[in-house]
Protein backbone atom coordinates (compact mmCIF):
# COMPACT_ATOMS: atom_id res chain seq x y z
CA UNK A 1 0.00 0.00 0.00
CA UNK A 2 1.50 3.72 -1.29
CA UNK A 3 0.38 6.93 0.47
CA UNK A 4 1.78 10.33 -0.68
CA UNK A 5 4.46 8.27 -2.31
CA UNK A 6 5.62 6.25 0.90
CA UNK A 7 4.71 2.23 0.97
CA UNK A 8 2.77 2.26 4.58
CA UNK A 9 3.89 -0.89 5.95
CA UNK A 10 4.60 -0.31 9.70
CA UNK A 11 4.19 2.50 12.37
CA UNK A 12 7.70 3.63 10.72
CA UNK A 13 6.40 4.48 7.60
CA UNK A 14 3.44 5.99 8.81
CA UNK A 15 5.79 8.26 11.02
CA UNK A 16 7.89 8.88 7.98
CA UNK A 17 4.96 10.25 6.00
CA UNK A 18 3.15 12.39 8.85
CA UNK A 19 6.80 14.15 9.09
CA UNK A 20 7.20 14.67 5.69
CA UNK A 21 3.26 16.06 5.23
CA UNK A 22 4.20 18.36 8.34
CA UNK A 23 1.12 16.70 10.32
CA UNK A 24 4.22 15.29 13.15
CA UNK A 25 6.19 18.36 14.14
CA UNK A 26 8.10 17.72 16.96
CA UNK A 27 10.60 15.45 18.79
CA UNK A 28 7.74 14.54 21.57
CA UNK A 29 4.89 13.85 19.18
CA UNK A 30 7.28 11.67 17.10
CA UNK A 31 8.22 9.79 19.99
CA UNK A 32 5.06 8.88 20.92
CA UNK A 33 4.13 8.18 17.69
CA UNK A 34 7.02 5.65 17.56
CA UNK A 35 6.27 3.93 21.21
CA UNK A 36 2.42 3.50 20.48
CA UNK A 37 1.75 1.39 17.34
CA UNK A 38 -1.69 2.26 15.67
CA UNK A 39 -1.90 -1.56 14.62
CA UNK A 40 -2.65 -2.70 18.39
CA UNK A 41 -5.53 -0.37 18.29
CA UNK A 42 -7.11 -1.09 15.04
CA UNK A 43 -9.74 -4.28 14.69
CA UNK A 44 -7.96 -7.26 13.70
CA UNK A 45 -10.10 -7.15 10.47
CA UNK A 46 -8.47 -3.85 9.28
CA UNK A 47 -5.02 -4.61 10.95
CA UNK A 48 -3.82 -4.54 6.89
CA UNK A 49 -4.96 -0.84 6.70
CA UNK A 50 -3.22 0.55 10.23
CA UNK A 51 -0.69 2.53 8.70
CA UNK A 52 -3.12 4.07 6.06
CA UNK A 53 -3.56 7.90 6.49
CA UNK A 54 -7.56 7.22 7.02
CA UNK A 55 -9.83 6.60 10.01
CA UNK A 56 -11.05 3.28 10.46
CA UNK A 57 -14.17 1.84 11.87
CA UNK A 58 -13.75 0.23 15.56
CA UNK A 59 -17.46 -0.75 16.00
CA UNK A 60 -20.41 1.07 16.94
CA UNK A 61 -20.39 3.15 13.76
CA UNK A 62 -17.89 4.83 15.45
CA UNK A 63 -13.92 4.88 13.96
CA UNK A 64 -10.56 5.28 15.13
CA UNK A 65 -9.70 8.99 13.51
CA UNK A 66 -6.89 9.30 10.70
CA UNK A 67 -3.05 9.43 11.67
CA UNK A 68 -2.82 13.20 10.74
CA UNK A 69 -5.96 14.22 12.48
CA UNK A 70 -4.57 12.77 15.66
CA UNK A 71 -0.72 14.07 14.97
CA UNK A 72 -2.47 17.63 14.20
CA UNK A 73 -4.53 18.03 17.24
CA UNK A 74 -1.53 16.51 19.50
CA UNK A 75 1.33 18.92 18.30
CA UNK A 76 -2.16 22.13 19.09
CA UNK A 77 -2.13 20.11 22.26
CA UNK A 78 1.00 21.06 23.49
CA UNK A 79 1.17 18.49 26.01
CA UNK A 80 3.87 18.71 29.06
CA UNK A 81 5.39 16.73 31.48
CA UNK A 82 3.15 16.26 34.47
CA UNK A 83 -0.02 17.42 32.76
CA UNK A 84 -3.37 16.20 33.73
CA UNK A 85 -5.41 15.80 30.83
CA UNK A 86 -8.97 14.80 30.01
CA UNK A 87 -10.15 13.03 26.57
CA UNK A 88 -13.96 12.49 25.72
CA UNK A 89 -14.31 9.60 23.66
CA UNK A 90 -11.40 7.28 23.72
CA UNK A 91 -12.97 4.86 20.88
CA UNK A 92 -9.80 2.73 20.64
CA UNK A 93 -7.89 4.06 23.31
CA UNK A 94 -5.22 5.40 20.68
CA UNK A 95 -5.31 8.84 21.31
CA UNK A 96 -5.42 8.52 25.03
CA UNK A 97 -1.86 6.35 24.94
CA UNK A 98 -0.48 8.42 22.93
CA UNK A 99 -0.82 11.71 25.10
CA UNK A 100 0.18 10.04 28.22
CA UNK A 101 3.21 9.21 26.29
CA UNK A 102 3.85 12.50 26.34
CA UNK A 103 2.79 13.70 29.69
CA UNK A 104 4.23 10.99 31.64
CA UNK A 105 4.33 10.85 34.79
CA UNK A 106 1.12 12.81 34.46
CA UNK A 107 -2.53 11.45 33.95
CA UNK A 108 -5.08 11.11 31.38
CA UNK A 109 -8.74 10.51 31.96
CA UNK A 110 -10.68 9.37 29.04
CA UNK A 111 -14.38 9.16 29.11
CA UNK A 112 -16.51 6.87 26.69
CA UNK A 113 -20.00 6.73 26.01
CA UNK A 114 -20.72 3.16 24.54
CA UNK A 115 -19.92 0.37 26.51
CA UNK A 116 -18.39 -2.25 24.13
CA UNK A 117 -16.23 0.47 22.91
CA UNK A 118 -15.57 1.41 26.70
CA UNK A 119 -14.43 -2.00 26.98
CA UNK A 120 -12.49 -2.34 23.98
CA UNK A 121 -10.44 0.43 24.62
CA UNK A 122 -9.80 -0.47 28.45
CA UNK A 123 -8.39 -3.91 26.85
CA UNK A 124 -6.25 -1.63 24.58
CA UNK A 125 -5.02 1.22 27.23
CA UNK A 126 -3.66 -2.24 29.70
CA UNK A 127 -1.04 -3.24 27.31
CA UNK A 128 0.67 0.40 26.45
CA UNK A 129 3.36 2.42 28.30
CA UNK A 130 2.34 3.97 31.23
CA UNK A 131 -1.18 2.60 31.38
CA UNK A 132 -0.96 2.90 35.50
CA UNK A 133 -1.59 7.01 34.77
CA UNK A 134 -4.51 5.97 32.38
CA UNK A 135 -7.75 6.11 33.59
CA UNK A 136 -10.94 4.78 31.29
CA UNK A 137 -14.64 6.03 32.67
CA UNK A 138 -17.81 5.11 31.13
CA UNK A 139 -20.17 7.79 30.76
CA UNK A 140 -21.24 11.04 29.35
CA UNK A 141 -18.26 12.83 28.89
CA UNK A 142 -19.78 15.96 27.86
CA UNK A 143 -20.49 16.49 31.30
CA UNK A 144 -16.87 15.97 32.15
CA UNK A 145 -15.80 14.34 35.12
CA UNK A 146 -15.74 17.33 37.83
CA UNK A 147 -13.81 14.75 40.83
CA UNK A 148 -10.51 14.93 38.70
CA UNK A 149 -10.34 18.51 37.48
CA UNK A 150 -9.17 21.01 36.93
CA UNK A 151 -7.84 19.84 33.81
CA UNK A 152 -4.58 21.63 32.07
CA UNK A 153 -5.69 19.77 28.19
CA UNK A 154 -9.31 18.63 27.42
CA UNK A 155 -9.07 17.00 24.31
CA UNK A 156 -12.90 16.32 22.68
CA UNK A 157 -12.31 13.86 19.27
CA UNK A 158 -16.21 13.83 19.02
CA UNK A 159 -17.83 16.97 17.18
CA UNK A 160 -20.25 19.00 19.53
CA UNK A 161 -23.26 21.38 18.75
CA UNK A 162 -21.34 24.16 21.12
CA UNK A 163 -18.86 24.13 23.87
CA UNK A 164 -20.15 21.97 26.82
CA UNK A 165 -20.17 24.09 29.85
CA UNK A 166 -18.78 22.06 32.04
CA UNK A 167 -15.63 21.35 30.24
CA UNK A 168 -15.23 25.03 30.56
CA UNK A 169 -15.75 25.17 34.10
CA UNK A 170 -12.94 21.94 34.40
CA UNK A 171 -10.29 23.82 32.32
CA UNK A 172 -7.29 25.60 34.58
CA UNK A 173 -7.04 29.23 33.49
CA UNK A 174 -4.55 29.05 30.85
CA UNK A 175 -5.18 25.79 30.17
CA UNK A 176 -6.36 24.71 26.18
CA UNK A 177 -9.30 22.90 25.25
CA UNK A 178 -9.32 21.00 21.66
CA UNK A 179 -13.00 20.60 20.35
CA UNK A 180 -14.44 20.54 17.00
CA UNK A 181 -17.94 22.52 17.09
CA UNK A 182 -20.31 22.47 14.11
CA UNK A 183 -22.38 19.92 12.92
CA UNK A 184 -22.86 16.15 13.05
CA UNK A 185 -20.74 15.34 9.94
CA UNK A 186 -18.10 18.30 9.16
CA UNK A 187 -16.90 20.91 12.20
CA UNK A 188 -14.53 23.17 12.76
CA UNK A 189 -11.71 22.45 15.17
CA UNK A 190 -11.49 25.29 17.98
CA UNK A 191 -8.18 25.70 20.62
CA UNK A 192 -9.67 26.81 23.66
CA UNK A 193 -7.69 29.23 25.82
CA UNK A 194 -9.69 29.91 29.25
CA UNK A 195 -8.45 33.08 30.88
CA UNK A 196 -9.12 34.72 34.00
CA UNK A 197 -11.75 37.17 32.10
CA UNK A 198 -13.42 34.71 29.74
CA UNK A 199 -12.06 32.43 26.79
CA UNK A 200 -10.05 32.78 23.53
CA UNK A 201 -11.37 30.43 20.48
CA UNK A 202 -8.69 29.95 17.80
CA UNK A 203 -10.47 28.67 14.00
CA UNK A 204 -7.76 25.55 13.65
CA UNK A 205 -9.54 24.45 10.32
CA UNK A 206 -12.22 22.18 9.13
CA UNK A 207 -12.74 18.47 10.41
CA UNK A 208 -14.95 15.46 9.91
CA UNK A 209 -15.81 13.89 13.57
CA UNK A 210 -18.11 11.68 14.98
CA UNK A 211 -20.98 13.49 16.80
CA UNK A 212 -20.53 13.99 20.59
CA UNK A 213 -24.10 12.69 22.11
CA UNK A 214 -25.20 13.05 25.45
CA UNK A 215 -26.15 16.26 27.58
CA UNK A 216 -24.47 19.07 25.82
CA UNK A 217 -24.07 16.97 22.43
CA UNK A 218 -26.21 15.88 19.81
CA UNK A 219 -29.25 14.28 21.77
CA UNK A 220 -31.69 13.18 19.44
CA UNK A 221 -33.81 15.67 20.28
CA UNK A 222 -31.50 18.20 19.37
CA UNK A 223 -30.34 16.75 16.24
CA UNK A 224 -33.96 16.73 15.37
CA UNK A 225 -34.50 20.31 15.89
CA UNK A 226 -31.27 21.49 14.31
CA UNK A 227 -31.73 19.09 11.01
CA UNK A 228 -35.45 18.30 10.17
N1 LIG B 1 -10.03 9.15 20.49
C1 LIG B 1 -10.48 7.92 19.87
C2 LIG B 1 -11.42 8.14 18.70
C3 LIG B 1 -12.71 8.65 19.17
S1 LIG B 1 -14.10 8.45 18.11
C4 LIG B 1 -9.31 7.05 19.46
O1 LIG B 1 -8.15 7.44 19.67
O2 LIG B 1 -9.56 5.95 18.98
C5 LIG B 1 -15.26 9.32 19.10
C6 LIG B 1 -15.75 8.57 20.31
O3 LIG B 1 -16.54 9.47 21.07
C7 LIG B 1 -16.65 7.39 19.97
O4 LIG B 1 -16.10 6.23 20.52
C8 LIG B 1 -17.98 7.76 20.65
O5 LIG B 1 -18.66 6.64 21.18
C9 LIG B 1 -17.52 8.71 21.73
N2 LIG B 1 -18.54 9.62 22.29
C10 LIG B 1 -19.56 10.25 21.67
N3 LIG B 1 -20.27 10.99 22.55
C11 LIG B 1 -19.67 10.82 23.76
C12 LIG B 1 -19.93 11.31 25.08
N4 LIG B 1 -20.95 12.14 25.35
N5 LIG B 1 -19.11 10.93 26.08
C13 LIG B 1 -18.05 10.09 25.84
N6 LIG B 1 -17.76 9.58 24.63
C14 LIG B 1 -18.56 9.94 23.60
Amino acid sequence: MFYGGVKMRSNEDLIKYLKREGFIKSKKVEEAFLAIDRKDFVPYAYRNEAYVDEPLPIGEGQTISAPHMVAIMLELASIEEGMNILEIGSGSGYNACLMEYIAYPGTVYTVERQRSLYLIAKGNIKNCPHSKNINIFEGDGSLGLPEYSPYDRIIVTCGAPDIPPPLIEQLKVNGIMLIPIGGTYFQELYLIKKRLNGIEKIDEGSVAFVPLRGKYGYSEKLYNEKFR
